[in-house]
């Protein structure tokens, strides 16, 4: 039975182009390995898929028991496919924070944190030495220029830069500047979207304490767009928080350009959270959170010192 190679729930561009890639690369060494997704693709990994003429993985939504799995761009449970038993895990390619991860097996690991799950592929491709198509290096660096917001975000590392450089050379990539504002303005483009599918397209659910919260982000370059749907924005939360059962929702309005992050809380005790982890003060139902515009960074590990 193939391995199933695969990203996070809500998948964005690192997590399609990772599985994609990852599985390409695991068939080159001798493995047998088919690449999926979670969910739909957004606006944003739609239009790199097409720019960079890559098939898009097929939808899973389950595996066979004895099934054999890959992780990448994710490690949490709580993220990944529902029902996934550890035991069926025998690799991940990973740059968040570590889970509770614990397996029956020996399975091959490799986390760095790095900018992108994409970044650390490119260093496996050397040291497996195995082929990489350019296709795969297109898909790689526009996995890189997202994750990254184009070298902005605080989590970028040099070695991010680098595979950058040398994906762009091996993907006959000449414009990363025209690049970079495609897949801004296709991650932008959500004005078509309902706002129950904008809070779910970058959404992940973290334990802190032993109990769930969602961490939603939505990055842009257009926030007040996004800002102007508030109300439907913020009943979307409700419902998905009573949906869900978890402790608490919050939804990160990023401006890419600016560097900036405006949160949405639908209730006191959001708002009272906010104030006591970031001492962001809640006006009508948002926080402003200043530069912290990497939930991996700045946002999880605040939760995950006060709350657990
Ligand atoms: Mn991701
Ligand atoms: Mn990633």
């Amino acid at each position: 039975m193939p391995i199933a190679v695969f990203g996070h729930q809500s998948p964005d561009t690192d997590a399609v182009s990772s599985a994609l890639v990852c599985a390409g690369l695991l068939e080159r060494r001798g493995q047998q390995a088919k690449p999926y997704r979670l969910g739909p693709l957004n606006p944003e990994t739609e239009f790199v898929f097409g720019w960079a003429k890559a098939p898009v993985p097929e939808l899973l939504t389950r595996l066979e028991p004895d099934q054999p799995a890959f992780l990448v761009d994710h490690n949490e449970a709580a993220q990944s496919l529902p029902g996934l038993a550890t035991q069926q895990v025998v690799g991940i390619v990973d740059h968040h924070r570590i889970g509770q991860l614990s397996t029956p097996a020996p399975i091959l690991l490799r986390t760095e944190p790095v900018g992108c799950s994409a970044t650390l592929l490119l260093a496996l491709q050397r040291e497996w030495e195995v082929a990489l198509q350019g296709q795969e290096a297109r898909l790689m660096l526009a996995a890189i220029l997202s994750d990254t917001l184009g070298f902005r975000s605080p989590t970028t590392t040099e070695a991010d830069r680098r595979a950058a450089r040398q994906l762009a050379q091996l993907g006959e990539v000449e414009d990363l500047t025209a690049l970079e504002e495609a897949l801004f303005a296709a991650k932008s483009d959500v004005s078509g979207i309902p706002a129950d599918a904008l809070l779910k397209m970058d959404f992940k659910v973290y334990r802190f304490g032993g109990r769930p919260y969602g961490l939603a982000v939505l990055e842009t370059t257009h926030p007040a767009s996004l800002l102007a749907r508030k109300g439907e924005l913020l009943e979307a939360m409700r419902e998905e928080k009573a949906k869900s059962q978890l402790a608490g929702i919050f939804l990160g309005v990023v401006d890419i350009l600016s560097g900036t992050n405006q949160t949405l809380v639908p209730s006191p005790e959001e708002a009272q959270l906010l104030e006591r982890l970031f001492g962001a003060p809640v006006h009508d139902h948002l926080a402003d959170l200043g530069d912290r515009i990497s939930r991996k960074q700045q946002i999880v590990p605040v939760f995950e010192r006060h709350l657990s």
